[in-house]
């Protein structure tokens, strides 16, 4: 069994969003072991996405990662990093494959609905940045 974080971004949240989702995780055989909703704040979007720090890109992401309340998450499975990076779709929509999160929800590459962890390693960094052991329950 593996792990892998998640998060349902603001664009999706302020669209109420939040349980077709949800539904769709669950049906592809995830079990969400932790999920809480938080605001983050721009410092934790900064720590979070460090890895972007130097790309054009990196202020507009953390202002907008911080600009309304997202859902945190944290997704069991087999093989959970690699088939929830392929339910979440493409990082652009318009390049997502029918059927995945973010062909459907998506607005546009920035407000692009769902976020997961993209290797092992970065799991094991994003998921006790949000959850604490007692938090996640199998
Ligand atoms: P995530 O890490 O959120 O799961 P990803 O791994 O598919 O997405 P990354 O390359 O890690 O894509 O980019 C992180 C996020 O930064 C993207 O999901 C998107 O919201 C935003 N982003 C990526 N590229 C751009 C860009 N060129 N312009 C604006 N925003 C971007
Ligand atoms: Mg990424």
């Amino acid at each position: 069994m593996e792990q892998t974080l998640a998060i349902i971004k603001p664009d999706a949240v302020e669209r109420n969003l939040i349980g077709q989702i949800l539904e769709r995780i669950e049906s592809r055989g995830f079990r969400i072991v932790a999920m809480k909703r938080a605001l983050l704040t721009l410092a934790q979007a900064e720590a979070f996405y460090h890895v972007h720090k130097e790309r054009p890109f990196f202020g507009e992401l953390t202002q907008y990662m911080c600009s309304g309340p997202v859902v945190l998450l944290t997704l069991e499975r087999e093989n959970a990093i690699a088939a929830w990076r392929e339910l979440m779709g493409a990082t652009n929509p318009q390049e997502a494959a029918e059927g995945t999160i973010r062909k459907d929800f998506a607005i546009n590459l920035e407000k692009n609905s769902a976020h997961g962890s993209d290797a092992p390693d970065t799991a094991a960094f994003e998921i006790p940045f949000f959850f604490n052991k007692l938090e996640i329950q199998g």
